[in-house]
């Protein structure tokens, strides 16, 4: 599987009273073309900034102050405006999200990236039909494609997302929430794109309606491929349909691996909070485990580890140095070049000073 999206040392600040908010902190990861990837963690932790960024969505005072979104697309060549003469180059030129061009970001959205807000609500124009909202969409970017034809892409793409073809002559407020959100998935694949970002919603959307939807993405997944960012809080959630599940914690990813070593064998003390912080619907019965405490102030966050003022294992290195994601043995084929954790527990260098790891497993 090849690289679709890789993120560089992401940061993003907003100036709030009192300071400056340091939402996101170095954040790196990689997505693979068709991965679904899972975003967890508590609010707050920077999960929706950090898509938001991504998106180039950001609102002042929002600013992304360092990092790379590297987008690799099959027209990536073409929004970077480096000319395609040399055939026999094939390897393809990544764009950046993060600095392009007003012109690159209308090619990019839709076409490559969607961003499906999942409070539906908002999302959909109230006075268009659904029907007349995907034809919009694909009128203002495939202007050469004729009546007919958008016609049946909406039929098509209706369809796809099961929902009846006589429904297309519907209002938003016509739909019941499930329904609305499927065609908001349906505006989103409009146009194929390659990756496709879902943010929970802030207001709990019915568990059952989220599942559904997300069941939905995974099957559509299966037929078109495309990558998929899933913002939760609901780590179960993700445990069920991620391909690989990156916990962020005060603006920064703690762990990342895949679904199966995340669940089997999770590594940081945060994600064996979150993991055991719920009874288990599926495999082992674990010990419910609360994290006390909530997430730090993020004008002034923790020296060294950000989670060492609520970790149960925290040592003399914690407050002293930040902890470096580095890359650990997953069992996992996929994962085995990405899973890593940022924890000093993990850390050679402080094997001798750390406490036991099994007081967590
Ligand atoms: Fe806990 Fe220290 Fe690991 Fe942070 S680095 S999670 S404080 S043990
Ligand atoms: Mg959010």
């Amino acid at each position: 599987t090849t690289k679709l999206l890789d993120v560089q040392h992401l940061c993003v600040d907003y100036e709030a009273e009192n300071g400056t908010v340091h939402a996101v902190n170095d954040v790196s990861f990689t997505l693979r073309r068709g991965e679904i990837l899972g975003l967890a963690g508590e609010s707050g932790s920077g999960k929706s900034t950090l898509a938001y960024a991504i998106a180039r969505l950001l609102r002042p005072p929002a600013i992304i102050t360092q990092g790379k979104a590297l987008y690799y697309s099959r027209s990536a060549t073409e929004l970077a405006g480096t000319p395609q003469k040399n055939q026999q180059q094939s390897t393809t030129m990544p764009l950046d999200v993060l600095h392009a061009s007003a012109k690159q970001l209308q090619q990019l959205r839709w076409n490559e990236i969607s961003v499906v807000f999942q409070s539906a609500m908002n999302a959909l124009n109230p006075v268009l039909t659904i029907g007349d909202q995907i034809i919009d969409v694909l009128h203002t970017h495939r202007p050469a494609m004729d009546k007919r034809a958008r016609r049946q892409r909406v039929n098509e793409l209706l369809d796809l997302v099961g929902i009846s073809a006589d429904r297309q002559y519907s209002y938003p407020h016509e739909l019941s929430g499930g329904m609305r959100q499927r065609a908001i998935i349906a505006i989103a694949l409009a146009l194929n794109p390659e990756l496709i970002i879902l943010d929970e919603p802030t207001t709990a959307l019915d568990v059952v309606v989220q599942r559904e939807i997300l069941t939905e993405i995974l099957h559509l997944r299966t037929q078109l491929n495309f990558a998929v960012i899933f913002i939760t809080h609901d780590l179960s959630l993700l445990l069920e349909v991620a391909d690989s599940i990156s916990i962020m914690y005060a603006g920064r990813i703690v762990e990342t691996g895949s679904r199966r070593d995340i669940y089997r064998h999770p590594r940081h003390p945060y994600s064996y909070g979150l993991l055991n912080a719920f009874p288990s619907l599926i495999g082992p019965k674990r010990k419910m485990y609360s994290i006390p405490g909530s997430p730090p102030d993020l004008r002034n966050i923790p020296s060294g580890c950000a989670f060492r003022t609520r970790c149960p294992l925290a040592f003399t290195a914690c407050p002293q140095h930040i902890p470096a994601l580095r890359p650990y043995q997953a069992e996992e084929k996929e994962t085995q070049e990405t899973a890593a954790v940022a924890c000093h527990l993990y850390d050679p260098a402080y094997r001798e000073q750390a406490p036991d790891i099994k007081e967590i497993e």
